[in-house]
């Protein structure tokens, strides 16, 4: 593993393997440790640092400055400006997400082939045994009782309550001691995201993995990708070196459903379908913060330890966010005197959040001042955000809240009673009065059969250039409704067993 440190001084870092990365995340990663042990030769370019380099701090700014995407301030433009969530650093998202792994939905994949014309391409067989695989090597568990933490176990009790189903949210965690700080990256390791799992296993294998290296281009001769050039960040003033991979036989694209397209797009890939940046598509989601007069001590538990999908059919799934007071205080409504007395509150909090598979189609470009990410949820989105948030409102009233702060404009900033909820049926369907993220992002160079309609063939390779292959979130057709990482693992998995031409051993 080499970072911009490590080449101070070069004019030129060249190398060549027979695949080269562009990512280090959750498809990345994947790709990498499949290809390592399928005994191909692997080079990674990460434009973000190893985080694994510097020690570890807790506080969220130092976090979002170091290993979150733009400080965490991207965000899509729309009739609302949304915060877009990504990390960016070796082990991409999965770095800094909240451990929440989900297969991906039967109706999905049923969709996919029936809608889409993906019939046969990604046999759900097969995916299912690459599951089966990542559980294992990922060490994936319900979280146990004893690092459930009542953030949690409040949620479970109030969908209880109301006869709501729920359960303990499958985690990739390996000796997990519920300090509630998955965003910021975990303390202990405990947490088997890509940095401390695949990434180690590709470098342990031969894999060379550049980091703070962003790749600009993909090469091509004639009508075929070649490799990727680059560039180092700066050191001390002095302008990083250029990065020249060189690839003997692909270039894979994992840099994220924002990324990927910028990089196609750059490449001058895409112009036939005119799909490159198109069709993005998300999970925004909004929290709904619930006092107790018990304490509650949000900063003790799996980060996300609880979680219902009860109302799948409906597009909306619940979870429990465990988080620190810099990022939770986003959701305290008050400010000056009533500021205070909400901060004083934070140990008696719960803080739940509700996740729309939105109809909502965005777009992924380059703007003026950079990269540029449009998107405005649907009316229809909205009326379901609108209905989460209120369930989530009487959940926390079943699990015996003294108060709710539904984060809602146009709706009184804590209500007592469900009665005081009734101006949320009233607010016109308008983003600007939701306090929505977006982190899980779909859909800009997609999948399909034929090049006038879609980015990439089933092959994963992308119509217009032999040898370039996406292989990220980007191809899905659809979002999913369920957190990605696990799918996202598993489609870049078949997509590099593919490559290599044989399937990957489980360890
Ligand atoms: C706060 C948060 C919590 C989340 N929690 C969960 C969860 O609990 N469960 C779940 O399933 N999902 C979760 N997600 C989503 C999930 O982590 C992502 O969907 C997944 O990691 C995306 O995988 P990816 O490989 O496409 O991109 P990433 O994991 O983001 O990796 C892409 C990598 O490519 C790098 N890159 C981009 N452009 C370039 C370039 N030009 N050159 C070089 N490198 C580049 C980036 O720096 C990044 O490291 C969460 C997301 C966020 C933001
Ligand atoms: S809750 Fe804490 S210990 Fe557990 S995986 Fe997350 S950061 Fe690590």
């Amino acid at each position: 593993m080499l970072d911009a440190g490590d080449v101070v001084g070069r004019d030129v870092v060249d190398d060549v393997a027979d695949v080269v990365i562009v990512g280090s995340g959750a498809a990345g990663a994947t790709a990498a440790r499949v290809l390592v042990d399928a005994g191909l030769d692997v080079i990674v370019l990460e434009e973000g640092p190893d985080p694994r380099r510097h020690a570890l701090r807790s506080d969220m700014y130092t976090s979002m400055k170091r290993t979150w995407r733009g400080l965490g301030m991207q965000a899509a433009e729309g009739r609302a400006f949304t915060p877009v969530l990504q990390g960016r650093c070796v082990g991409g998202t999965t770095f800094v997400n909240g451990a929440i792994i989900h297969r991906m939905p039967e109706v999905v994949h049923r969709a996919w082939e029936a809608e889409h014309g993906l019939a046969g391409v990604l046999p759900y067989a097969e995916l299912e045994r690459i599951w089966d695989t990542l559980d294992r090597e990922l060490s994936v568990a319900p979280a146990p009782e004893e690092v459930l933490g009542e953030n949690n176990r409040l949620l479970r009790e109030g969908l209880h309550r109301l006869g709501v189903t729920g359960n303990e949210i499958r985690r990739n965690v390996r000796g997990c001691r519920g300090s509630a700080h998955c965003n910021q990256g975990c303390p202990t390791g405990a947490k088997q995201s890509m940095t401390v799992t695949y990434v180690p296993r590709a470098v342990a294998g031969g894999a060379r993995v550049y980091a703070e290296c962003e790749a600009t281009r993909v090469m091509v001769s004639g009508a075929r990708a070649t490799g990727v050039v680059g560039r180092f960040a700066s050191r001390g003033g002095a302008r990083g070196p250029a990065m020249r991979a060189r690839a003997r036989r692909a270039v894979l694209l994992a840099a994220s459903a924002i990324q990927t397209p910028l990089l196609l797009a750059a490449s001058g890939v895409g112009r036939r379908s005119g799909l490159v940046g198109a069709r993005l598509q998300a999970h925004p989601g909004a929290g709904v913060v619930a006092v107790f007069d018990r304490p509650v001590r949000p900063w003790f538990g799996a980060t996300q330890g609880y979680e219902s999908t009860h109302y799948y059919a409906e597009r909306m799934k619940f979870e429990a966010v465990g988080m620190p007071l810099e990022f939770a205080a986003a959701r305290f409504p008050g400010v000056g005197p009533a500021g205070m007395r909400e901060l004083g509150e934070h140990a008696h909090t719960a803080i739940w959040g509700v996740q729309v598979r939105a109809r909502a189609h965005g777009s992924v470009g380059r703007g003026l001042f950079g990269t540029r990410v449009r998107y405005d949820m649907t009316d229809d989105d909205l009326q379901v955000l609108r209905l989460g948030i209120r369930r989530l409102c009487e959940v926390g009233f079943a699990a015996g809240a003294r108060e709710v702060w539904p984060g809602v404009h146009g709706v009184p900033e804590a209500i007592r009673s469900l009665d005081e909820l009734a101006p949320l049926e009233r607010i016109p369907p308008d983003p600007r009065r939701f306090h929505c993220i977006m982190a899980h992002l779909f859909g800009t160079a997609v999948m399909g059969r034929h090049a006038s309609t879609s980015v990439v063939a089933p092959s994963f390779e992308t119509h217009e250039l032999a040898g370039l292959h996406v292989v990220d979130s980007s191809v899905f057709p659809t979002n999913l409704g369920v957190n990605p990482q696990h799918t996202i693992c598993s489609i870049a998995w078949l997509a590099a067993e593919r490559l290599a031409g044989r399937r990957a051993h489980a360890s």
